[in-house]
């Protein structure tokens, strides 16, 4: 089976195409999701093409950059329109070709950011689906509407290739009321208010490959996953079901981030409105793009460039650092409050995957949850690996996380379930 993937950020759109077929055979693992059903993790694949497209360099265009057949190249793309086009024949032409036809490609999986509270699965798409898409645009305003676009361009381009919506939103919907209802007037939940929590394909994907590498059953298992890239967010995990998270009714919420300033006293706001005469434009623009490291450090939103300004004695980088550190540490033990109780705590995304000071200092003051860190391993570049000492109570791993790689197996996942579907009711 060949599934692309569409990824569609507001400044990016990744792209992947993975052939389950050309790996057969490879190990499976059944795990068992309780209250979810059986949920199938196959040992990631590489994809056999990805390209990547970054908007952010100039007004008007973007670069394409694809990567197949151990090349990589870089295409200059003018606007907006007939980018994805252009981005869908680098499959079938030159260099990167890889398929004769489009017409090969079984299934198209999208991540789509927001499924607000009804999609707790991934879903095959048409017009209700695409409807819903919309409507929560004012939730999402930056991505939904490049996840439409992405599905849009394919419906034209490929009008009978089954497309399935994959929502970040999704794992979080089993959050119990207690931890998704905020504490104002009522009515406001009953319109949409609530903690939905994002980044949910990573946490699961993180708690599924987690279950894989330890050898145990998810559903005896109490993770905390630990998502630190731009974006951070923890999700608390008990037997395979997100039971609370840290981001809320957007990505702002939880956790220091690098340019977005995590939880705050709400009356900020006020305060700022009232005082200094800001307007809701120039606030969006502070607390999501102006706050976090790069707020505070004035250096950088990126921890490799806090980290050297550290070393050289910044103590504007020290104090973000060390805020940030703090607010990791508080909210992982918020997540374990909620839990109940800690089996294995989880690091993944860029910073969680790379930075093994940040990674010592987390467990280093959380020792008395009985985490024990194998510093030796911990140094080691580790990826998908326990990193913990063979005496620690709790198991400390390091996860890459493959988002595209789960979009593509739950693609699989609801056109295999829809054959046998169609077959049973024959
Ligand atoms: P995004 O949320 O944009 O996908 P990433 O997952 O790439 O972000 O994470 C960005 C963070 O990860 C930055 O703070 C960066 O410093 C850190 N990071 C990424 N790669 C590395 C690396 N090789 N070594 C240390 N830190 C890294």
């Amino acid at each position: 089976m060949l599934v692309l993937v569409f990824n569609a950020g507001s400044s990016s759109q990744k792209s992947c195409l993975y052939d389950f077929d050309r790996e057969r055979g490879r190990g499976l693992l059944t795990i068992s999701n309780r209250g979810v059903g059986k949920s199938i993790l196959e040992n990631p694949l590489e994809p056999l093409w990805e390209a990547d497209i970054d908007w952010t360099g100039s007004e008007e265009g973007g670069i394409l950059t694809v990567e197949s057949n151990n090349i990589e190249q870089e295409i200059k793309l003018e606007n907006r329109e007939t980018a994805l086009e252009i981005l869908l024949n680098t499959l079938i032409e030159g260099e990167t070709k890889v398929i004769d036809s489009l017409d090969e490609i079984d299934v198209v999986g999208h991540r789509v950011v927001h499924g607000g509270a009804k999609y707790s699965q991934p879903v095959k798409i048409d017009a209700d689906v695409k409807s819903a898409i919309a409507d929560l645009i004012p939730l999402a305003p930056s991505h939904n509407p490049a996840n439409l676009e992405g599905i849009n361009t394919i419906e034209k381009i490929l009008p009978k290739i089954p497309q399935i919506a994959v929502f970040d939103t999704a794992f979080h919907t089993t959050i119990p009321e207690p931890a998704k209802v905020y504490p104002i007037p009522y009515k406001y939940y009953e319109q949409g208010i609530q903690r939905y929590g994002f980044h949910g394909i990573s946490h699961q994907y993180c708690a599924q490959r987690t279950a894989q590498i330890l050898q145990q059953p998810l559903d005896s298992l109490k993770i905390v996953t630990c998502h630190l890239g731009n974006g951070c967010s923890l999700a608390a995990i008990k037997d395979g079901i997100c039971i609370d998270t840290t981001m809320g009714f957007s990505p702002l919420e939880g956790l220091m981030m690098g340019t977005r300033c995590g939880s705050i006293d709400p009356q900020i706001i006020i305060y700022m409105m009232q005082e200094y005469g800001m307007d809701v434009e120039e606030i969006n623009q502070v607390l999501n793009k102006e706050s976090g490291l790069k707020g505070v450090s004035g250096v950088s939103n990126d921890l490799r460039a806090i980290a050297k300004a550290m070393s050289n004695g910044n103590t504007q980088a020290q104090l973000a650092y060390d805020i940030y550190l703090h607010r990791l540490k508080k909210a992982i033990g918020a997540m374990v409050a909620s839990l109940d109780g800690l089996n294995a705590l989880v690091f993944t995304a860029g910073a969680g995957e790379n930075q093994s000071l940040l990674r010592e200092q987390t467990c280093g003051g959380l020792s008395y949850l009985g985490l024990q860190l194998d510093l030796a391993k911990n140094d080691a570049d580790p990826v998908d690996t326990n990193i913990s000492t063979k005496n620690s109570q709790v198991q400390i791993l390091v996860i890459h996380t493959q988002e595209d790689w789960a979009i593509a197996t739950a693609a699989k996942e609801v056109m295999s379930a829809e054959a046998i579907a169609v077959k049973s009711s024959k």
